[in-house]
């Protein structure tokens, strides 16, 4: 295998990446079709792995009478909350529940891009200066036409379904 040169990285894992980047630049309903299909002749996602999805709600800081939702990815739910708990900025986080997956990343992925599709009409809400608490709080999604609870985990599930993970288990958070 050619090592590539300035990043040691191989040349495999760079054409991944050229892969990966280029699926990023088509629209939310082009990219789901397109990185399914990148997956499906086995290659990984990024550094692939299992773990946890977590869904957790809170409010615009802009707009607070909006709710905002995100879904997140990690290896350690317990890390990850003490993170959240660790934060002055954003408070009022209510935590429904956490998806323990085979390909975590793909998951992320695939499920906010469906939350961002014409379908489902989520909007971006950016955060985009790192909060003091010295994270970014990237990737939620306002929906405009309003979700329950209810309809944001039918999204989560019809995700997971078009990726093939079938044997996913479920925890309640709160
Ligand atoms: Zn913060």
């Amino acid at each position: 295998m050619v090592r590539c040169p300035r990043r040691g990285k191989s040349s495999r894992d760079t054409s991944r990446t050229r892969s990966i980047a280029r699926i990023r630049r088509l629209t939310a309903d082009a990219q789901i079709p397109a990185l399914l299909a990148y997956a499906r002749h086995g290659r990984p996602y990024l550094r692939e792995g299992r773990g946890y999805l977590y869904l957790n709600q809170t409010r615009s800081l802009d707009s607070p009478e909006r709710v905002i939702w995100k879904v997140g990815e990690t290896k350690n739910l317990g890390r990850r909350r003490k993170q959240y708990d660790a934060c002055d900025v954003i408070t009022q986080h209510r935590w429904f529940l956490a998806f323990h997956v085979q390909k975590r990343l793909l998951a992320e992925r695939i499920i906010q891009l469906s939350f961002l599709s014409q379908s489902a009409g989520g909007e971006r809400v950016r955060f985009d200066r790192r909060c003091p608490c010295g994270h970014r709080h990237r990737e939620y999604v306002y929906f405009p036409n309003g979700k329950s609870v209810d309809d944001v985990v039918a999204i989560i599930f019809d995700a997971l379904a078009l990726l093939g993970e079938t044997n996913f288990t479920i925890k309640r958070l709160d």
